[in-house]
């Protein structure tokens, strides 16, 4: 009998993703929305499930959605790609805008899929890292971006897991510095506050791309939609690396339904808003804590104390966060969503008794 050979070299060593999900009363670890999509939102949904033919496959490229999507942000549907989540679309990027010869700008601490994504289309990752004040190093950004040999650089906007805002003055010099393709993930730009989105320098700009997705603010992390806003070059060269039916007629429908109504949704992303400037408030008078200003629906906390025990000690109280303390850059750090109000009240109150 044979052995098997050895599988593509890239993926020796390769850690798959591992969104460390367990079992818990309080799930404050994934940047979820703890409540589920309006009754509303649901009911036209199930409508239209039920009329849809499962036989046929669908519309490939979702253009009902693109319209739609292009509607709401005022762009053409040229300009818009939806795919499997937002990651489908960042590994769909790392493959158009990478490869070999090719260099992704990374500004860590960020999303990990970013890095791991260069490396399994072996795109070599070049670092400009944020200041221990997790603020981004504007000028050495814009200066190595700059150089020619970069292909995409990514900027979160909050980023995952700090919660900061890229400031608009630095997106547009960026722009003008470079020709890399320049990608705004904004997966949670709709907790920021007013005028944080670079939408506005969509239209000059044909080397901006900004990621959205449907699992944060609009509470379908388990249906799989995000699109990506870019120049119609760039919609162009991702239509020949995507999976043709990534995106599902049942997913396609449910996103519909949700920006049709997307109305419904203002008063949650609302709560969530002030649900995390309260918990923030209520952590930071916690002895020994330093809470990282956010603009998004969680928190990145800084503990004087062990962040793995803490960690320990809030799952025994049935409350799952997710521990960064492993990357040296958030030592000592539990990135904490926004839950609903008895959820924060059952963390505030877990950490209070934990750091007494
Ligand atoms: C959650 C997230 C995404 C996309 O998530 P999907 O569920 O795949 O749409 C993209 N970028 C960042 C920074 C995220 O946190």
């Amino acid at each position: 009998m044979a052995n098997l050979r050895e599988a593509n070299a890239r993926l020796a060593g390769v850690e798959p993703y591992d969104p460390k999900y367990l079992p818990a009363q309080v799930m404050v670890s994934a940047n979820e929305t703890t409540v589920d999509a309006p009754d509303e939102v649901r009911r036209a949904v199930a409508a239209r499930v039920g009329q849809m033919p499962f036989n046929r496959y669908p519309d490939p490229l979702a253009n009902d959605l693109r319209d739609a999507i292009a509607l709401w942000h005022g762009v053409s549907r040229e300009n818009v790609i939806c795919g499997n989540g937002g990651d489908e679309l960042l590994f769909d990027l790392a493959y158009a805008w990478g490869g070999e010869g090719n260099a992704l700008l990374n500004v860590p601490p960020t999303f990990s899929v970013y890095a791991a994504n260069a490396h399994l289309t072996g795109t070599k990752v070049v670092e400009v890292p944020r200041r221990a004040d997790f603020s981004l190093d504007e000028e050495a950004i814009v200066e190595r971006a700059g150089r020619g040999d970069v292909g995409m650089v990514v900027i979160t906007s909050p980023n995952n897991p700090t919660g900061d805002i890229a400031p608009l003055g630095f997106v547009e010099r960026l722009l003008n510095a470079t020709d890399a393709l320049v990608l705004l993930d904004e997966a949670y730009i709709e907790f920021a506050d007013e005028g944080a989105s670079s939408l506005p320098l969509f239209a000059a700009h044909e080397n901006l791309a900004i990621l959205h997705t449907f699992s944060k603010a609009y509470r379908l992390a388990g249906v799989r939609m995000g699109y990506l806003l870019a120049h119609e070059r760039v919609v162009c060269e991702l239509t020949k690396v995507r999976q043709p039916y990534s995106v599902d007629a049942v997913s396609q429908a449910i996103a519909l339904e949700v920006v049709k109504h997307r109305e419904a949704f203002e008063e949650g992303i609302a709560r969530t808003r002030a649900e995390r400037d309260r918990l923030a408030q209520a952590l930071a008078a916690l002895p020994s804590t330093d809470v990282h200003p956010s603009q998004a629906n969680f928190l990145c906390v800084r503990f004087e104390a062990d962040a793995g025990a803490l960690w320990e000690g809030l799952y025994e109280r049935g409350i799952l966060v997710r521990d960064f303390s492993a990357n040296p850059a958030t030592r000592n750090c539990l990135r904490i969503s926004v839950g609903t109000p008895e959820e924060n009240d059952a963390v505030i109150a877990a950490l209070e008794s934990l750091l007494s």
